[in-house]
């Protein structure tokens, strides 16, 4: 049974059964805990957690989900890919355990012509909590199961909480035996290979108040609703159904395999000695080629943090494998579309986005491809010194600078070394390694623990309800003040100066999201005032205000959750700050702008992968590869003001996901799509239409003007454009037309001459340097009479001892060899020149005739007086010069001369 279909039969199985058929989620969904979606639940869970009423009972989806944790061990079980496709059914407070046991067990054991998976009902085990003998019982019941197939498996493999507090259940298990060929009897609890573990349905049932670990955590009581939610791995299924042996060899990986096959020469699932060795070299590839296709048709880029770095790591290790395997060519280019033609059948936009992932996952190979060629110049080096100093090994933390600094994996380190008749010091490697592991942990953590912090916004959220937010309707409400925290503890009152978190009942105050920043502004309060620095949504519902207490003190009431206790505090006046918004709605309007202008000029391939506005500036970074032209960057900024100038209406409609996308609105990564309506905010129609939840102008001449300040790389892969808007856009044009005003009285010119006028003027400077060059050359040689003149007598030698200022090496030459010639004769005469320029001194010494006959020698001279200036030199009897870096002892060195010829 193909992919397809049993992600079809899933489906359907569940929607006859009442489910709503929701779709998949980005892998990129909003959440402060999670790097990529990894579970089905994952989009569902602010209806888990009570924040959001859901708008169906019960709902099924194909939730598309990457676990990176594993990395290292693709390849090596059967079982688990980095990227994979999660089917779920879930119950919002509706059917429970028995519902969920039979829907599942029908699906799997329903024979395949009447839609079900047809597993043999005997090849079925399934574990529980050992205490959950309501679901034990209900495995007898509706699947005859005999107790000898329900396992009881403690808390650490059979509990499910979110490792915070809320709400948390058991789990049960199914597994399928594939057999006595691939372990020892004895079910799941033996061997998890044999027994492959496909679904697994979570009973949400007990309200959590404290999670310490997944098997430590205090119960507070039953949930007030109970839900399910399930997941199963399609790929596991696919793998069964498809009589495979393993997930890499289903019909949408092992195509993939097959390419790699062909252009390595090798084979998948040879005998011999390295054959083990290729073939998980061979799934690798597979696995890391497609889940990079899902992150980048997702909307990550290559980068060197977080998701981008995810990324980045699976293109490498897919490109590297090649390499082990033979295969040195470009690798992306041939095996991607594989991918993309078996992907693209259940993610259509894989195939409409093609020429944008195609783009970003070449580009990071051609990239990787030189930062091997570069590490291996780097090895060659290492090795030729290993070599040289007789040893055999190459130390540890060169081995670890390879991997860290140049990104040069290990394994190709010991192959090359292998080769080259060395080894490599392993165990440092791993040592520097596991110290670097260690110190990631300890960051991760220290991010965790801030994200802990969200329980007690949550617990904020549970007294009192979401916030009534008005952002889109209005400036100022007069609200009520539920909660004062001060760093991260809730506090009765903030007073005169404190920095403080501000919760109230309902706020006009737009939150940071979508790349607007927060609203700036005050909240007004008998006897005093908040100046409100920043405004956050910690928890979906709940708006915090980030105030600082300008005058007076606030006080809330202690009686956390009481609603109706506001004598003590009274109400608020909270005040948007009324130009800030319009700035802010200038800027965030003026990025959708040029967002549309920049797809206008080069191409719908150009797409935003983040943003930021604040009044008066935005600034956009989307994919591209190469530096846009300065008359690409010209034509952006006009189209976009073009825009403004047509005076377009602005407008935003709810919509469901879907419409949004037929209607050709763009969504972008990251955001939070899982409301069931959308907002899509249009400008001119169909020309610039966009999820979005931010504020905006209503006519696009209302924007002012966009005006562009540059256009840069961000890294690879993606370019930033920044531009201001509005008022600050006229301020920038102003200064600059100042700026050209003030060279036009300057150069006594037009503007328009400006430039003409700077280029005459640079021209005429430069001819004037050369003529200042000449005639300073000129003066230096007309010094050479006078120089002779100036001969004094050292022990019957005349000589000349002289420094030179502003003379380099053949200029000192010149006018040394020049005076020499004007003190021939019978009388020896000697010449020092000693030139300074540019912070180099040269030295010059030329002898006449006698001085030589008397045994002076020009090069020992000089060899005198070189040590003072830092330098060398030497030559022959009658002319030898020199060089030094020490310009400042220069008199030193011509009296080393002078004394060296008075001793003789
Ligand atoms: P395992 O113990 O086998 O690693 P798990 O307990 O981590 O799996 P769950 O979190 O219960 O898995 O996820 C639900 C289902 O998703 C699993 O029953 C399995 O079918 C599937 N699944 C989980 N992780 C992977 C993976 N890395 N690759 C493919 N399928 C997976
Ligand atoms: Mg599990």
């Amino acid at each position: 049974m193909s992919s397809a279909e049993i992600r079809n039969r899933f489906l359907a199985h569940f929607e006859a059964r009442g489910h709503t058929v929701v779709p998949s989620a980005s892998l990129l969904l909003d959440d402060p805990n999670l790097l990529f979606v990894n579970a089905g639940m994952v989009p569902f869970k602010p209806y888990f957690l009570g924040q959001e009423t859901p708008p169906f009972q019960r709902a099924t989806s194909v939730q598309k989900c990457v676990r990176t944790l594993d990395i290292e061990e693709v390849g090596k079980t059967t079982r688990h890919g980095t990227f994979f496709q999660m089917n779920g059914n879930f119950s919002f407070g509706d059917y429970f355990k028995e519902g969920a046991i039979q829907f599942a067990w029908e699906l799997i054991t329903n024979a395949q012509a009447d839609g079900g998976f047809g597993f043999d009902p005997d090849k079925i085990w399934v574990t529980v909590l050992p205490e959950d003998a309501e679901a034990r019982d209900a495995w007898k019941r509706i699947a005859g199961l005999p107790d000898d197939r329900i396992q009881p498996r403690g808390l650490k493999d059979n509990y499910w909480n979110m490792g915070v507090p809320g709400p948390g259940g058991p789990c049960s298990e199914i597994y399928i035996d594939r057999g006595p060929e691939f372990g020892p009897d004895g079910g799941p609890e033996a061997d998890e290979d044999r027994f492959l573990e496909i679904w697994n349905l979570v009973f949400m049932q007990e309200e959590l108040s404290a999670v310490r670990a997944k098997d430590d955590f205090d119960i507070a009581g039953p949930l007030p609703s109970k839900n399910i939610d399930t997941g199963m791995g399609l790929e596991r299924v696919a793998y069964l159904l498809q009589d495979k042996h393993n997930m890499y060899e289903i019909d949408t990986i092992f195509p993939v395999i097959e390419k790699a096959m062909e252009l390595s020469g090798k084979k998948y699932g040879a005998s011999g000695a390295d054959a083990h060795v290729d073939d998980v070299r061979f799934r690798v590839v597979a696995d890391h080629v497609r889940s990079s296709l899902m992150l980048i048709g997702d909307g990550v880029t290559p980068g060197n943090e977080g998701r981008g770095y995810v990324l980045r790591r699976l293109l490498r290790r897919a490109v590297r494998n090649m390499r082990l395997l033979g295969y040195q060519d470009p690798a992306l280019p041939e095996l991607l579309p594989v991918s993309r033609d078996k992907m693209g059948e259940s993610y259509p936009e894989l195939v409409s986005g093609w020429d944008r992932i195609a783009q970003i996952a070449f580009a990071e190979e051609e990239a990787f491809r030189k930062t091997l060629q570069a590490g291996t110049q780097i090895f060659d080096l290492a090795a030729g010194d290993v070599k040289r100093s007789g040893a055999t090994t190459i130390a540890g933390d060169k081995a670890f600078a390879l991997h860290d600094t140049y990104g040069f994996p290990i394994d190709l380190t010991l192959e090359m070394a292998a080769e080259a008749g060395l080894s490599v010091d392993e165990p440092g490697f791993r040592q520097l390694m596991a110290e670097q592991r260690e110190r990631a942990k300890a960051d991760a953590r220290a991010k965790k623990g801030h994200h802990a912090d969200t329980g007690v916004y949550r617990d904020i959220l549970d007294a009192h309800g979401p916030t009534e937010w008005l952002a889109y309707e209005t400036l100022e409400t007069e609200s009520k003040p539920l909660a004062l925290l001060r760093e991260g503890a809730a506090v009765p009152a903030l007073t005169g100066g404190e920095i403080g978190e501000l919760v109230l009942d309902r706020t006009p105050f737009y939150a940071e999201s979508g790349g607007q920043v927060a609203d700036a502004g005050v909240i007004e309060f008998e006897g005093g005032a908040l100046e409100v620095l920043d405004v956050q949504r910690p928890v979906r519902g709940l708006v915090v205000h980030q105030v600082r207490v300008l005058d007076g003190e606030l006080r809330v009431s202690r009686l956390a959750g009481a609603r109706t206790s506001t004598t003590e505090s009274g109400l608020v006046h909270a005040k948007v700050d009324p130009q800030w918004r319009i700035g802010a709605r200038q800027a965030h309007s003026g990025t959708h702008i040029v967002h549309a202008a920049l797809r206008e000029v080069l191409g719908p391939t150009a797409l935003q992968s983040g943003s930021y506005n604040r009044p008066g500036y935005l600034r956009l970074d989307f994919g591209w590869l190469n530096a846009l032209s300065p008359d690409q960057v010209r034509e952006i900024e006009q189209v976009s003001n073009n825009a403004l100038r047509a005076d377009l209406p602005v407008g935003w409609q709810y919509m469901t996901l879907s419409e949004a996308k037929d209607w050709g609105a763009i969504a972008l990564f990251g955001e939070t799509y899982d409301d069931q309506k959308v907002r899509v905010v249009e400008i001119g129609g169909p020309w610039s239409r966009e999820l979005c939840g931010g504020t905006h102008v209503e006519h696009s001449s209302q924007v002012g003007t966009i005006v562009v300040t540059s256009e840069a790389s961000v890294g690879s892969g993606n370019r930033r454009i920044e531009a201001l808007t509005g008022v600050e856009g006229f301020d920038y044009l102003a200064r600059e037309r100042d700026v050209v005003g003030q060279l036009s009285t300057l150069l006594k010119t037009q503007s328009g001459d400006i430039v003409g006028r700077v280029g005459d003027l640079l021209e005429r400077l430069k001819q004037s340097e050369k003529e200042i060059e000449k005639i300073r050359l000129a003066q230096l040689l007309s010094g050479g009479a006078a120089l002779a003149e100036g001969a004094s007598d050292v022990n019957g030698v005349r000589l000349v001892a002289q420094r030179l200022d502003g003379a380099s090496g053949g200029d000192v030459r010149t006018l040394a060899t020049d005076v020499r010639a004007r003190l021939a004769g019978d009388t020896p005469a000697v010449v020092v020149l000693i030139g300074a320029a540019d912070g180099k001194a040269a030295i010059v010494a030329a002898l006449n005739d006698a001085a030589q006959a008397r045994g002076l020698a020009a090069g020992d001279l000089v060899r005198a007086a070189a040590p003072f200036l830092d330098g060398k030199g030497g030559g022959k009897a009658d002319l030898a010069q020199g060089g030094g870096t020490d310009v400042s002892r220069i008199d030193e060195a011509l009296a080393a001369v002078t004394a060296a010829l008075a001793q003789g």
